[in-house]
């Protein structure tokens, strides 16, 4: 059996050409089903609906063998034990620092002021800004960031963009790109080993698919 994790919405979405490619297409709809582990055309493939965040855990455990996840998620996870042989170039973004329109980022950042950072990426964060040599103080959050530098709980985010329509809804600007996002292919490193037969054809399918 060849177990795939991966994630609803996003995710899924731009990855079904992807399985295609390789010949699998699921036996349902995960956003119409309540089902967490979802057949396939091919018997000996099926696929496990996670949250994004937990994709990199489940195959670096062995509860999967494959799983797609975003640069952010692999970055925040550390991505320890974790072949990634392919970026697969779907649900691009760019991981961004934004704060309130008007605010003088670049003055606080020179003037050497502490400044309040909440964020959901608490890792990539406290390393961006030590790289910089700049103090703060990061504030967990695990959803709506935008909402924290407009009741004054921080100076600003950092958080994920692509169009910038919901930081601009929030009265927010985009100031600083900490890294391009985009979703890769991870391995469970003994499942390479052990299912190569398998594993690598899905691979190869998967490479010659991404634009
Ligand atoms: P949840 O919404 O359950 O808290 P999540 O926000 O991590 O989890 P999604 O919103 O489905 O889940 O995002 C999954 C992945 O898609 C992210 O890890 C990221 O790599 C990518 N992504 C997130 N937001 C965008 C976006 N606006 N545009 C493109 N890709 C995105
Ligand atoms: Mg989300």
């Amino acid at each position: 059996m060849i177990t795939i994790a991966l994630s609803k919405g996003r995710i899924f979405e731009e990855t079904t050409p992807l399985l295609a490619a390789a010949g699998i297409t699921p036996a349902e709809d995960p956003e119409a089903s309540r089902k967490l582990i979802i057949a396939t055309n091919r018997e000996e493939v099926r696929l496990l609906i996670v949250r994004a965040s937990d994709v990199p855990t489940y195959v670096q455990n062995g509860g999967a063998d494959l799983g797609i996840a975003g640069r952010d998620v692999l970055v925040e996870h550390g991505g320890e034990g974790l072949y990634q042989p392919l970026d697969l170039k779907i649900a691009e973004c760019r991981m961004m620092v934004a704060v309130r329109e008007g605010f003088d980022y670049l003055g606080a950042a020179r003037s050497g002021a502490r400044l309040r950072v909440a964020t959901k990426y608490t890792r990539i964060a406290r390393d961006h800004f030590a790289e910089k040599g700049m103090h703060v103080d990061l504030i967990k959050l695990y959803g709506s960031m935008e909402l924290a530098p407009l009741v004054g709980l921080s100076d600003a985010i950092v958080d994920l963009v692509s169009s910038g329509n919901t930081l601009r809804a929030n009265g927010l600007v985009a100031v600083e790109e900490i890294m391009a996002i985009s979703s890769r292919l991870v391995v469970n490193q003994a499942s390479l080993k052990l299912k190569r037969a398998q594993i690598q054809p899905i691979i190869d399918a998967f490479a010659a698919a991404v634009l």
